[in-house]
């Protein structure tokens, strides 16, 4: 489109300069037509003539005349004539050299349309178109009759001719014998040709008056001559010898007559601005005669000399007048061209600017349309970003939406594999299995491993994703735990006969610490797919290496290997490179390589496609370091979750047994419950409920020695619960154990900021569930000798009252603990006292503030309280006079016997024996 308005914009300037040339062109006179002179000589003749044609020529600017002249040579002029018609001029003025000769170049001419003038001299051809006849015999006679008058008609003369042959010469002669006819005294005693020329006319005298001596007079046929002639006189001394010569041009012939060196001569005359004037008439189409005759003007000698040339000069004045005015008058005309240059520049210039300025325009006006069309395409581009961020995000959501549901489902599948696996762990440790039935608990139990890995790697991935993925490492014997990850998959080996073999180098070390459970998971991806994607009866092996300080497991098999644009992707999430048919969930190597790389170590892959691929896991050789780590853990081979020993067998239902902890499940999934009451029932209590709500009431009421709580659960979520619990005075002491399918550690964290003890995920290790519960009471007993430590039967030192209740089980029980010491004493002078009357005191029932300061302390209130009372006497015993039934009543007893039998059964002995061992 710009190329399109340039070129234009060109072309609009073209075309104004191109007129611009055209009309300045049109101003610059150029002349319409060119016409060629051919002059037979260059004499003094000839030139006055090309003088007058000159002259002429500034009255007519339209015409361009060229002069040529032949030099006295026929040929050298027919030549010149011949190159004026090639050049195409539009006339061609001829004086000939001699009449013949020319008539082939003159035709030539005619018949290429050039009209010829002939003058002066006659030529023997008729194809001129104007003849100008001078009269030259009427010249010769004049010059006779002068003659006779000059010589009293009596004289010898001799006649130099012009050239032979040439019309004038003859005509001249003719004309002045004719002249001299009437004088017969007048005798031509010699005529000879001097062919115009003055130095053969100069000889020609000398040598005739050798011959003549007596002649009286010369009559030369030209003013060239007739100077010749006055040379040869002079030369020879002659004296009054007359010379009469023919043209009488103002600088020869005239000059020559004032000069005295001859008597006279005749006008022969030139006529330049006639010939020019018939010429453009001629060419003008005006009516011009074939033959034009000029009739000879009259003698020049001493009588008139002077006048005529003071006329020529005249003349020459006003045409060198003519001519300055001329050349002011070109000058004048030149400057008006350059003005009409100038403007015609200008204009263009102006032209050229405004089309400029136009273009200009159109071009700032197609910018803005450009920038218009640039905007809305940016706009267009922008909304269609949106949209892309939309669908994008559209699609996060929706692929988030499926890990989420993902997610759960995993959650979902938790408990009943839980339930599975637990019931496979009774099978196997009850009953002596049979021969028969062995195989399919193994197989059962070997299913449910896989499948709780594939649900722990979805977990973990999740867990990846929200950056929750940490890592447990433990010093781990890496050949044998190797070796038997490998040994897992021999019955799969036998069976589709691959040759699954296991390497290891000699010097590895004994253990590396590395979270065994990840590393068992990568190891088990990279195993499982060397099986997946390899035939039967091919080689699969595994070998273990080291070098410098880092460790490599190398898993190798000859299956259909991996391209390398696919070897680049299928570290990718999700990434498969069958999509069609998919063989897994595309998550095994994203997440092992991750895991890898958590350890600082890397998982890379060679493969060749057809021939197979080598998984390389490289980790850093690192330990342990025991004592930083606090709790050294080691695992040792078989010792892992998935294939711990199954737990003995459970008592069927929980039996009520004081000298047994109790402990409250609360679970909305009734096989879990059962599942938790055969695993604690043994040891424990076990009351279940599933109802959350009723397990609230529940446990205020039996003030349990540890709550199992399920996160998951309707109306009232674990998480809720277990904080209702803890803000219960009642209950706030009790343990809570959160157990849940849920393994995703921001619950974990909101069951602990709710005051949760511990936390057991599912599926859970029967052995890991016994244990931590049993940790969860024994850490009662722990709080229990804490408390009374630091607050034994007495009330609260000065110290403790200042404590705060905080997050910490241990500080809000002993404040709890310290207030209940504080009613004590309130209290204990009231023998009426009861442990519902203290209950009240403290908000809470006396049920459950027997069971509550009984798990506190191990004593019930009223112990508490008759201890106290009993410190407190013998201290009263100790300090003061008071007599012993005095102190009985005022620390609260009903009696002083009752103080007595208590103080005897306390301190073994009564309380006079103790006054009395005190002195
Ligand atoms: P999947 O659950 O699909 O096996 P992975 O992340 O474990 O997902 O593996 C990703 C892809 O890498 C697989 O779909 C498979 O195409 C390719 N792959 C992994 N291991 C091998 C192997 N040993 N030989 C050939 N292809 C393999």
């Amino acid at each position: 489109m710009r190329h399109r308005g340039k070129s234009k914009f060109l072309h609009c300037a073209v075309i104004i300069l191109l007129g611009a040339v055209m009309a300045a062109g049109c101003t610059t006179g150029k002349p319409r037509y060119r016409i060629g002179v051919s002059q037979p000589s260059s004499d003094a003749w000839r030139s006055q003539m090309n003088e007058e044609i000159q002259r002429e020529l500034l009255f007519h600017p339209e015409i361009e005349v060229l002069f040529r002249s032949a030099d006295d040579d026929s040929q050298l002029q027919a030549d010149q004539i011949a190159e004026f018609v090639k050049e195409g001029v539009d006339l061609i003025i001829v004086s000939p050299n001699e009449a013949e000769g020319l008539s082939e170049v003159i035709r030539s001419a005619d018949a290429r349309g050039i009209p010829v003038l002939v003058f002066d001299r006659k030529v023997d051809s008729r194809n001129y178109r104007t003849y100008l006849e001078l009269d030259n015999t009427g010249l010769g006679r004049a010059a006779g009759e002068y003659m006779g008058n000059l010589t009293g008609g009596n004289a010898d003369v001799i006649e130099i001719r012009g050239l032979e042959g040439s019309s004038p010469a003859a005509e001249r002669h003719a004309g002045f014998m004719e002249g001299i006819s009437g004088m017969p005294g007048i005798r031509v005693v010699a005529s000879e040709a001097g062919d115009w020329n003055s130095d053969r006319a100069y000889r020609l005298a000398d040598s005739l008056l050798e011959l003549h001596p007596e002649t009286d007079a010369f009559y030369a046929h030209n003013d060239t001559m007739a100077l010749g002639i006055s040379r040869a006189l002079k030369a020879r001394g002659a004296e009054g010898v007359r010379i009469l010569g023919t043209d009488g041009t103002p600088s020869l012939g005239m000059r020559a007559v004032k000069e005295g060196r001859i008597d006279a001569t005749f006008i022969y005359p030139t006529m330049g601005d006639m010939v020019l004037r018939t010429a453009t008439d001629i060419l003008e189409g005006k009516p011009v005669a074939r033959n034009i005759h000029i009739p000879a003007l009259t003698a020049v000698d001493k009588s008139n000399v002077d006048i005529l040339l003071r006329q020529d000069e005249l003349l020459r004045e006003e045409t060198s007048k003519l001519m300055t005015m001329k050349r002011y008058h070109d000058l004048s005309e030149q400057r008006r061209r350059s003005q009409i240059w100038l403007n015609v520049i200008l204009g263009a210039v102006l032209a050229a600017g405004i089309a400029g300025i136009c273009l200009l325009v159109k071009l700032i006006r197609q910018k803005v349309r450009y920038q218009e069309l640039i905007t809305e395409k940016n706009k267009m581009l922008e909304h269609e970003r949106d949209k892309q961020k939309e669908l994008y995000r559209q699609l996060d959501e929706a692929t988030n939406a499926k890990l989420v549901f993902f997610t759960n489902v995993s959650h979902d599948l938790r408990t009943p594999l839980t339930l599975i696996t637990g019931a496979i762990d009774q099978l196997a440790s009850t009953a002596p299995l049979t021969e028969a039935e062995r195989p399919i608990v193994v197989a059962a139990r070997k299913n449910a491993s896989i499948l709780r890995r594939l649900i722990d790697e979805v977990l973990d991935f999740r867990k990846y994703q929200g950056g929750k993925l940490s890592l447990q490492p433990s010093e781990v014997p890496v050949v044998p735990m190797v070796q038997e990850w490998t040994e897992a998959f021999r019955s799969l080996a036998r069976k589709r006969d691959i040759d699954l073999s296991f390497h290891a180098a000699p010097e590895l070390p004994r253990s590396v610490a590395f979270d065994a459970l990840k590393i068992e998971r990568v190891f088990y991806n990279l195993l499982s797919n060397a099986f997946k994607y390899s035939p039967d009866n091919s080689r699969i092996t595994v070998s273990l290496s080291s070098h410098a300080d880092t460790l490599y497991i190398k898993v190798a098999d000859n299956g259909i290997g991996i391209s390398p644009e696919e070897q680049a992707r299928i570290f990718d999430r999700f990434y498969q490179v069958n999509q069609i048919r998919p063989t897994g969930s595309g998550i095994g190597l994203s997440l092992a390589k991750v895991i890898a790389e958590m350890h600082d170590g890397a998982l890379t892959v060679e493969s060749e496609k057809g021939k197979g691929s080598v998984f390389t896991l490289a980790l850093p050789i690192r330990h342990m370091d025991m004592e930083a780590e606090g709790v050294a853990s080691s695992v040792q081979p078989g010792e892992l979750a998935l294939s711990s020993p199954f737990s003995v067998g459970l008592p069927d239902a929980p039996v009520i047994d004081a000298a047994k902890p109790l402990v409250l499940a609360v679970d909305d999934n009734p096989d879990i419950l059962l599942l938790v009451s055969r695993i604690l029932g043994d040891a424990c209590n076990v009351v279940t409920v599933s109802n959350p709500r009723t397990g609230l009431k529940l446990a205020a009421k039996y003030v349990p020695d540890l709550i199992i709580l399920d996160i998951m659960m309707p109306d009232i979520d674990g998480i809720e619960l277990c904080g209702m619990l803890k803000r219960e005075t009642a209950t706030s002491h009790i343990p809570v154990l959160m157990l849940t399918a849920c393994r995703l550690d921001e619950q974990r964290a909101q069951s602990y900021s709710n005051g949760a003890d511990g936390y057991v995920s599912k599926p859970f290790d029967v052995e890991v569930l016994r244990t931590r519960c049993s940790s969860l009471i024994e850490n009662r007993v722990r709080i229990r000798k804490h408390l009374l430590e630091s607050a034994p039967q007495a009330p609260a030192p000065e110290g403790a009252a200042t404590q705060r209740a905080g997050g910490n089980p241990l500080e809000r029980e002993s404040d709890f603990y310290r207030r209940f010491m504080e009613t004590v004493e309130a209290h204990h002078t009231d023998s009426r006292t009861t442990t519902d009357k203290l209950a009240a005191e403290l908000g809470l029932s006396g049920t459950q503030l027997t069971r509550k300061i009984k798990a506190l302390s191990n004593y019930s209130p009223i112990e508490i309280l008759k201890k106290y009372r009993l410190q407190k006497a013998r201290r009263l015993m100790a300090a003061t006079d008071k007599g012993i039934s005095e102190i009985a009543y005022e620390v609260g007893f009903t009696s002083p016997p009752y103080l007595t039998k208590c103080f005897k059964d306390t301190y073994g002995q009564t309380p006079s024996e103790y006054r009395a061992s005190l002195g």
